[in-house]
């Protein structure tokens, strides 16, 4: 990984673009995903690269559909597993999720690269990989049709950071419950989900696991999904874009 001076004023964002140009040569991250990762960025530069109300609203209102869910996934793809790998395993643990790594560019070296890294951080079981428990979602175009059975096939609540909007279509279509993390709070993904964080995947971890922990019951749960409304997070989201650079 090249050196970043810590006063270069964008070091952060350089260091995030380099895990994933890293990712991309060790083969977890496809060409494509560097693409995906520049728009996220720009994005996250007019939100001022900071976690907003709208965004712990949203994460909170995950936090209770994950509690209140009978069987939720983690899906993976490479910008993810190499963005936060080590925060999501943590969240999966402390919350009982399991990973199901799933991807567009879908082949076994890149299943590999993708199980190697996340391996570094003791995770539990990762499903999408045994080929057995392999099953197809009919309403899904692209490779990742491929789901596998004891995850995604069988989930009601499905966790699918930085998606193409075909994939959360489809996986709508087959009455899965959404929940995504995109810096776009216009894209089709962002719009279909049931809820939208609008932040950057490199915050969100550590703030789900907290709201997780902090429910103790079904009733709070409940409460909490009760009154949230999707469409007014992205209207917020959409309104502090419009208004970041307004100095009168
Ligand atoms: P859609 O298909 O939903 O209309 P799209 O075609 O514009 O979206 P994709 O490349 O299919 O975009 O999906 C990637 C999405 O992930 C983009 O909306 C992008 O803004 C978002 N994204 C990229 N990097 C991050 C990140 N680090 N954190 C959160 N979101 C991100
Ligand atoms: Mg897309």
């Amino acid at each position: 990984m090249i050196d970043i001076p810590d006063d270069h004023p964008r070091a952060e964002s350089l260091r995030t673009r380099h895990k994933i140009i890293d990712g991309m040569h060790k083969k977890i991250v496809a060409e494509a995903g560097l693409i995906a990762h520049g728009r996220g960025e720009a994005f996250d530069y007019l939100i001022g690269e900071k976690t907003h109300d709208f965004a712990i609203k949203a994460i909170k209102a995950a936090a209770a559909m994950f509690y209140l869910a009978e069987l939720p996934i983690i899906s993976v793809n490479g910008n993810v597993a190499v963005l936060c790998p080590k925060e999501m395993v943590r969240f999966s643990k402390e919350a009982g999720i399991a990973m199901e790594i799933n991807l567009f560019y879908r082949s076994d070296d890149r299943i590999d690269a993708i199980k190697n890294e996340l391996d570094k951080y003791d995770p539990g079981l990762i499903l999408g990989i045994d080929k057995e428990h392999s099953r197809m979602i009919d309403e899904i175009s692209s490779l990742r049709r491929v789901v596998d059975k004891r995850g995604i096939y069988s989930a009601d609540v499905v966790f699918v950071p930085l998606e193409d909007g075909d994939r959360t279509i489809g996986l709508k279509k087959n009455n899965k419950k959404i929940i995504t993390v995109d810096l776009n709070p216009m894209s089709r993904t962002s719009i279909t989900a049931d809820i939208t964080i609008v932040d950057n995947i490199i915050r969100v971890f550590p703030l789900l696991e907290k709201e997780f922990l902090a429910i103790n019951s079904k009733q709070q749960a409940s409460n909490i999904l009760d009154n949230y409304d999707n469409d007014s997070v992205l209207k917020d989201a959409l309104k502090v874009i419009s208004s970041y650079w307004d100095t009168s």
